[in-house]
């Protein structure tokens, strides 16, 4: 039996290589090897040769030590976004100017690869993959790509380190491990760096990925004194990645803190097509990246549709509800899950949906859980303010983080009931007064239709004479979803995530929540009725998903007006 530890990526951080070594003699390891790029990010190059000797471990030269020992301009890391190559090239200038002529030169001698046989196991160690020195061999390839690089070899256990993020694979007779690096943390939050362990036994071969704790404060210490800049640091002492993010693929991506550079961001939006009233601040720490998550291209808004059935059947439901709608409602425990979930993930707002949410014996009750906790509007056709409801609906009287937001088409009943049923404008007007006289904050949407376009201002006189202005009346597009087959297109290529949780799963957009009408923006089914998908891989999902949609500028067109 034999036991060896394999590190990839030092990155100029002898605190972690050191570290490495004792706790890789520690768990037993008799054999020590690295897979390149010994150099690049910390701030003391030189100070990894001698330990990389003295402590007798095989080195295989990756592409920053091949560029390094040649004294190239560029480490040929293989990045292709012009902003990566901005961090990439300072770092590398830093490190070819603070690399002795002599250890560059050791560099020179070093095999890009080495394949060997150890107790009947073959074994194949390469820096980027099997194809290339700076091919990034990411856990999230398709079987395909894995395969292609497994054939290249054919060995038993192939092991890789470019990517920088460790993982392991069965791909058919061989296992794949990418050691991850030692010289960053692996973009999870840990501060811990990540290097295998390997069991060979008579033929058997298992690996371990092991989560390697190191003297972080000392590289910190030594990055700042070298003058490295503080994005840098900053992934050393927070454990996500903060540069040479675009050559990271969507899966891995959406995993981290930040995605997008600071940059891609849109400054300003045209009004007319954004889905946000106000776009948020983006806090400006100071970093390059940003998170995708609570930006203008990710608004922190959750939705919620308490049900699908409803006392109406408008021609248009983005949502096909209808009395005769599926019956699918999420119940009051779970809606308390979920916003309690939602405050946990950084949730600012809350709409509660439907359907019509009054259908739904204990809607003020989850009114009254929601509003203590975040902003709620709660979506209504304001048409079943009686008994029970009437004496519930009192109970929000007052209420503080509660808007109440009435569908209303027109200044008058034709325009609204031509689509949403004869005597439905009368009704909603007087749930409207009815809520107003209450006291609770109301707001009105209109669906704006080619038939009731020119009602927009006489409705809009109509409530200014009730009070209701400004913001307070808001007019949304009529779209092609549901049971509309005319209106705006909206698609997860043209509009920003706004993730909305039904009984059936999480969806990408509220106008495309219903799973029968819509299947192509779900973003995951619950799992069964009693396990949710959580919000954060809700969210998770709608990154991963953005990032594999989005234009080269990291945007997205801003079409639909949905919420207000
Ligand atoms: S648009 Fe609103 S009121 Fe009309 S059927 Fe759909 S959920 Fe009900």
């Amino acid at each position: 039996m034999t036991r060896i530890a394999v590190c990839g990526g030092v990155y100029s951080n002898p605190y972690a290589l050191r570290a490495f070594v004792a706790d890789a003699r520690a768990r037993g390891a008799e054999q020590l090897y690295c897979l390149g790029d010994l150099g690049g990010y910390g701030a003391e190059p030189d100070a990894v040769w001698p330990l990389l000797l003295d402590n007798d471990i095989t080195v295989v030269a990756g592409n920053y030590d091949v560029a390094i020992g040649r004294g190239d301009t560029d480490c040929g890391c293989g990045y292709t976004d012009p902003r990566d190559n901005e961090f990439a090239q300072l770092m590398y200038d830093f490190t070819l100017a603070h690399t002795s002529r002599d250890y560059a030169r050791w560099m020179t001698t070093l095999p890009t690869e080495r394949r060997f046989t150890q107790d009947s196991i073959d074994i194949h160690l390469v820096h980027g993959s099997t194809l290339a020195l700076n091919d990034f061999w990411w856990e999230s390839l398709s079987d395909d790509q894995h395969a292609l690089r497994v054939q290249e070899s054919g060995a038993d256990l192939v092991m890789c380190t470019h990517s920088g993020l460790p993982w392991t694979k069965q791909v058919g007779q061989t296992l794949v491990v990418n050691v991850g690096v030692l010289g960053r943390p692996a973009n999870d939050g840990r501060l811990e760096v990540w290097y295998a362990l390997v069991e060979l036994v008579d033929g058997t071969v298992t690996a371990e990925l092991v989560p390697l704790a190191y003297d972080w404060q000392a590289q910190a210490a030594s990055m700042r004194a070298g003058g490295l800049p503080e994005a840098f640091v900053e992934t050393v002492e927070t454990g996500w990645w903060t540069t040479c993010l675009e050559v990271v693929p969507p899966y891995e991506r959406s995993q981290g803190r930040y995605q997008l550079y600071r940059s891609a961001l849109p400054d300003s939006f045209d009004q007319e097509q954004v889905s946000w009233a106000d776009a948020p601040e983006v806090v400006d720490n100071g970093l390059p990246v940003v998170p995708l998550y609570g930006s203008a291209l990710f608004p922190p808004r959750l939705w919620l549709y308490t049900n699908f059935h409803c006392n109406l059947a408008c021609s248009y439901c983005s949502v096909a509800s209808s009395p005769q709608a599926r019956k699918r409602s999420l119940g009051l425990e779970r809606v308390k899950m979920l916003v309690d979930e939602a405050v946990a993930e950084d949730f600012t707002e809350i709409y509660l949906t439907g359907g019509e949410p009054f259908l739904e014996p204990d809607i003020v009750e989850m009114v009254l859980y929601a509003t203590a906790q975040l902003d709620v509007v709660l979506l209504t056709n304001g048409m079943l303010y009686q008994g029970w409801r009437l004496e519930q609906l009192r109970r929000l009287a007052g209420r503080e983080r509660l808007v109440l937001q009435t569908s209303i088409d027109a200044a008058s009943a034709a325009g609204h009931d031509v689509n949403r049923g004869l005597g439905s404008w009368q009704k909603a007007m007087d749930g409207l007064r009815l809520a107003k006289g209450l006291g609770l904050p109301v707001r009105v949407g209109m669906t704006s239709t080619p038939q009731n376009a020119h009602e927009v201002e006489p409705l809009r006189a109509l409530l200014a004479s009730m009070g209701i202005t400004g913001k307070d009346f808001a007019v949304r597009p009529l779209v092609a979803r549901g049971f509309s087959e005319q209106g705006a297109v909206i698609e997860d290529t043209n509009t920003v995530p706004e993730i909305a949780v039904t009984a059936d799963g999480v969806h990408w957009h509220p106008a495309g929540a219903d799973l029968d009408t819509s299947p192509d923006m779900l973003l995951a089914r619950h799992p069964s009725a009693e396990y949710y998908v959580p919000l954060a891989e809700a969210k998770r999902l709608a990154v991963e998903r953005f990032l594999v949609l989005r234009r080269n500028d990291g945007s997205l067109p801003l079409v639909y007006n949905c919420a207000v």
